[in-house]
């Protein structure tokens, strides 16, 4: 028998942090099992609330995402990027007695998902979303927040269109309405942005993508700074959100991480710095190449000095160890004609895979409007800036020259 912190040292001499995949844990008699699923001591009681592969995975992003932070954070781990987002926001949605209700103010801009938790499913239960469609405008956000406001959300840089808040300032608004800023920072992953230490409150992370770039697990976190300002929450809850997540409302709604999934995450994430430099030093030549192109309308990508929120960009995104810019994987353009020209040329992609994923060893490539965000309908694609024409491209570990030779080759056929 051995306690926590014995088990921590089993690791068998192990270079890699073991996967435990057992469902629950054995008690050495009835007391103990009492203390512990009272939590009165730490165990992991039943792997859908504690695992110790998941708690590898929660303390190294914890870790990395309060880099350089004067405070501490937490990590709770889930199945999904969007149980994530669900988690993050759900408690700070209960209803009081207000009659004016509940609102909160969130970027247009953001992944297609999350458009639809917010739009649809949210409403459901009567909270109310109000969009900004230009989140890097202070006084759209200024306008729409009031004393029903119960957080603001902003994801940066957005997929597909790359948008860009300034953080500090948002984080600024937000306090002083005492309500906190909820940041979903996959596209940039902590390598790039830790929007903790420019005072976001809570980190949203869809650990599929970028930090679990081989795609071989779906997974998210909610990353929560201490103590973080909300005048809604009680203060257990707010003094370590992510782990009170975790033990009270994770444990009764069920979307776990898998450990066999924490395990792979875990493991792409020993080598997230070095593949966030390479995809984004391919993604600048990638990108260079797009915007000579004859049969190119328009390039997105921040690292471009075209792109009107390059400067923004350049002020929150640098590696973690350098205080040179560097603007990630993630890129869109739009094609010089009709939709159906824009699918010709993807159908003649060979090397680039066609697939709504990103953040890949493998580049990847798809349509918004056909794919990620067909859900939305015309409209909310009007308001989210993605025309049919838009491809988008998410750069991955090959070399350069054989990426923009398939790109040339495909437009080639338009
Ligand atoms: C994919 C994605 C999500 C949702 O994550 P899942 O793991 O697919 O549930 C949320 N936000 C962003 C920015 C994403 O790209």
């Amino acid at each position: 028998m051995y306690s926590v912190e014995e088990s921590f040292a089993q690791g068998q001499g192990g270079i890699i942090e073991p996967l435990f995949p057992s469902t629950s844990q054995g008690y050495r008699d009835s007391d103990e099992m009492e203390a512990g699923l009272s939590y009165q001591i730490p165990t992991w009681c039943y792997s859908r609330i504690h695992n110790p592969t998941n708690f590898y995975l929660e303390e190294t992003l914890s870790l990395l995402e309060a880099y350089g932070c004067s405070f501490d954070a937490s990590a709770f781990c889930t199945s999904s990027g969007m149980a994530a987002i669900k988690q993050a926001v759900e408690p700070l949605l209960v209803l009081d007695e207000d009659p004016h209700g509940l609102n909160f103010v969130a970027s247009a801009q953001i992944y297609g998902g999350t458009f639809q938790l917010f739009n649809v499913r949210l409403k459901e239960r009567h909270a109310r979303v109000r969009w900004v469609s230009q989140p890097w405008k202070l006084e759209e956000w200024e306008k729409l927040v009031d004393k029903q406001t119960r957080f603001l959300y902003t994801e940066m840089p957005s997929n597909p269109q790359q948008a860009c808040s300034d953080l500090q300032a948002l984080a600024k608004l937000a306090h002083s309405f005492q309500i906190p800023l909820i940041v979903d920072s996959t596209i940039a992953t902590p390598a790039l942005l830790r929007p903790l230490a420019h005072g976001a409150d809570i980190v949203v992370q869809s650990l599929t993508k970028t930090i679990g770039s081989s795609g071989a697990a779906i997974g998210g976190a909610v990353i929560a700074r201490h103590d973080l300002v909300s005048r809604h929450l009680p203060a257990e809850s707010r003094g370590d959100y992510a782990v009170w997540l975790k033990l009270w409302p994770g444990r009764d709604s069920g979307a776990c991480l898998s450990p066999y999934s924490a395990f792979f995450l875990l493991n792409d994430l020993r080598t997230l710095r070095i593949k966030v430099e390479w995809f984004s030093q391919n993604s600048m030549a990638v990108a260079g190449f797009l915007a000579g192109h004859a049969r190119v309308e328009k390039v997105d990508y921040l690292g471009l000095p075209s792109h009107p929120l390059h400067d923004l960009a350049s002020r929150y995104l640098r590696m973690v160890d350098s205080d040179r810019p560097t603007f990630g994987h993630l890129l869109s353009f739009t094609i010089k004609g009709s939709p159906a020209d824009t699918r010709r040329f993807f159908d003649q992609l060979q090397r680039i895979f066609r697939a709504t994923d990103l953040g890949r060893i493998k580049s990847v490539a798809t349509i918004p409007a056909i794919s990620t965000h067909l859900q939305q309908g015309d409209e909310g694609r009007r308001m989210a800036g993605i025309p049919p024409t838009m491809v988008r491209l998410c750069v991955g570990g090959e070399h350069a020259d054989d990426i923009i030779q398939d790109l040339d080759q495909a437009l080639s056929k338009i």
